[in-house]
């Protein structure tokens, strides 16, 4: 469906596995991650929570992260990561509107739900509809 179109979607984060290097790294990561964030925007500590919680990578393969790929490159949709402000996600979302909706409905038929996290959904966290 999203190869017409020249769109790939590739997988970047799936399960991660408890006591792993990995996990362990991403927690440390999150605690640090998430005070950063909260000072940085302060006005936005309500999503600190949703940006840095392990959202389900924890407990199955469930949910995963996925980027979009247009002929071959990757599309730059968080280009600070998380840290990237809302004024500028904005533009992003505009400029690639079609390539997001395309993904987003693709995956939403596949039976996967979007966050609903503006910057989730830009790291295309989904989760498959239980
Ligand atoms: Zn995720």
């Amino acid at each position: 469906m999203l190869s017409a179109y020249g769109l790939t979607l590739v997988l970047t984060r799936g399960y991660e596995s408890r006591g792993s290097v990995i996990r362990i790294a991403h927690r440390l990561a999150r605690v640090v991650g998430m005070t950063v964030f909260c000072i940085v925007y302060l006005h936005r500590s309500s999503e600190s929570r949703a940006i840095f919680s392990p959202n389900g990578h924890d407990r199955s393969g469930d949910c995963i992260d996925v980027s979009i790929a247009y002929d071959g490159s990757a599309l730059t949709l968080l280009p600070f990561g998380v840290f990237t402000p809302l004024w500028l996600i904005k533009r992003i979302r505009r400029a690639y509107h079609r390539e997001l909706a395309l993904a987003w409905s693709a995956l939403e038929a596949a039976g996967f739900i979007i966050h609903g996290n503006v910057t989730e959904a830009m790291q295309i966290h989904c989760e498959v509809r239980s």
